[in-house]
């Protein structure tokens, strides 16, 4: 039969993305439906090239049941990012064939972001994993611990690094192409930050937990159009250009509009309310203006007000000038913000009703989203989350750890992950040559962090 001769390059299908379910997140596997599979000519474990708007590599895995008839392929968000395309957009998938490094260039892809350390453990990690020159992945590693102790401090004597997921950029890979790590492959590791041409998706959908439902209403009002303009204009409807966020701090608001922003393609703006009331006679409205005007240059773009309360509290309830200008500014801004110019604003608050009434009419922050303290399944999804990068012990039970953490916030689920990180840490300090700064792998691999490392750092 003819078709059966046909060159790999020509095997190509058209699927739908969709988001990887939470526990996969970072794997680097694309699930793919049977008829993918049969079309491409490939099995389960073989490579496959993503095309979105930029190409990148997956190892191909079978669709779950309920996928099974549907054209969808599912990609994690570090994977959605390295391809260019947002959950519901359409990729071509072919089959690939990744060919052995004879060297891999890796970076840190953020500026924060101190590395140290074996370059076994990367070597590791991404051992037979396919990696393409440009894209961003996460490993485990060690990054300095921000609040840490002073006894740690101490025992250190430099910064305490704790195990948490970090991201890198593949810098550069010889050959070029698909390449895998094997034995033979020389891995580097540069200290200095380097960003993935990608950009800034260094938080996404996958980093937000407990907040499916609040996700799907965002994309609606935000993503949708910024993205696709377009389809609003075909309508003749406005898409919203102020979108309120309501809920207790640490429930995860800023982190949601950064998701959003990098899910969407849009850059982000931040406006901290207190901050910017903080500034000089005038400088609060000047500075107010010129993050408009930047957005507006950049746009697509998000603008995010954070604790906007401070900056416009109800007018009738204060006594000062600075605040009654600031709030008329953003008023003005808001108004003069054209409905097609492709740049919203989201703006948080634990005090909706402390905020004044005239930023809540249509055309301002017209539409509202509460952000509640999450369940116990939100929580359950939080701490896989913040766990990711972490190697745990057999008994660590997130499902149990989700239970006993009634009442917590995303905020202080990730400092309880932080905490029983800092407590591995710390047990395995006898075994450091404190004047080497890096860890010996063969002392890296006995680390982790067990169950009762989290259950002590519940009861702090
Ligand atoms: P808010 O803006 O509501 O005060 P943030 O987004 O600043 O909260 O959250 C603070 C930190 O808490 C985040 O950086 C993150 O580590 C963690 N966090 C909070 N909510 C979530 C969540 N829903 N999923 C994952 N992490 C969360």
């Amino acid at each position: 039969m003819a078709e059966l001769d046909t060159a790999v390059e020509d095997k190509a299908v058209r699927l739908q993305v969709a988001a990887a379910r939470q526990e996969e997140s970072g794997r680097g596997v694309a699930r793919l439906p049977r008829s993918a599979f049969q079309a491409l000519g490939i099995t389960e474990g073989d490579v496959v090239e993503i095309h979105g708007k930029r190409m990148t590599a997956a190892i191909a895995m079978a669709a779950y049941d309920e996928d099974q008839s549907l054209d969808v392929v599912r990609l994690d968000g570090l994977q959605r990012n390295n391809a260019e395309c947002g959950s519901g957009e359409h990729v071509r998938v072919e089959a690939a064939e990744s060919r052995p490094a004879s060297r891999v260039v890796f970076a840190p892809a953020s500026r924060e972001m101190r590395l140290q350390g074996p370059t076994q453990a990367l070597k590791r990690n991404f051992f037979r994993k396919p990696l393409v020159a440009g894209d961003l992945v996460a490993t485990t590693g060690q990054q300095p611990v921000q609040n840490m102790p002073a006894e740690v401090q101490r025992m250190f004597n430099a910064p305490a690094y704790a195990l948490t997921q970090i991201r890198l950029t593949v810098v550069s890979t010889a050959p070029k192409g698909i390449v895998h790590i094997d034995e033979n492959t020389e891995v580097e590791l540069r200290a200095e930050f380097e960003e993935a041409p990608t950009g800034r998706a260094v938080v996404n959908y996958d980093d937000v937990g407990g907040m499916d439902d609040t996700i799907q209403q965002l994309r609606e009002m935000v993503e949708l159009p910024l993205r696709y303009p377009e389809l609003f204009t075909r309508l003749g409807v406005d898409p919203p250009k102020g979108v309120l966020l309501h809920g207790p701090p640490g429930t995860g608001k800023t982190r949601l509009a950064q998701a959003v922003a990098n899910e969407s393609d849009a850059q982000f703006f931040t406006i901290n309310g207190p901050e910017i009331m903080g500034s000089g006679y005038g400088e609060s409205e000047k500075r107010l203006r010129e993050v408009f005007e930047e957005a507006t240059k950049h746009a697509p773009a998000i603008v995010f007000i954070d604790e906007i309360d401070s900056i416009a509290p109800k007018r009738a309830q204060v006594a000062g000038e600075a605040e009654k200008r600031l709030v008329a500014q953003l008023l003005t801004l808001m108004d003069g913000l054209e409905a097609r110019s492709n740049l919203v604003v989201i703006a948080a608050t634990n005090r909706p009703d402390a905020v004044d009434e005239a930023l809540r009419r249509p055309g301002r922050f017209d539409r509202e989203i509460v952000i509640g303290v999450p369940d116990e399944k939100g929580r359950r999804e939080i701490l896989a989350i913040h766990t990711r990068g972490m190697p745990l012990g057999d008994r660590v039970d997130l499902d149990e750890l989700a239970r006993v953490t009634h009442g917590f916030v995303g905020a202080d689920i990730a400092a309880l992950a932080r905490e029983a990180a800092i407590d591995a840490v710390r047990r395995i300090m006898p075994k450091l040559n404190l004047d080497e700064r890096t860890i010996p792998a063969e002392v890296l691999d006995t680390l982790s962090v067990t169950r009762e490392d989290f259950l002590s750092a519940l009861k702090r």
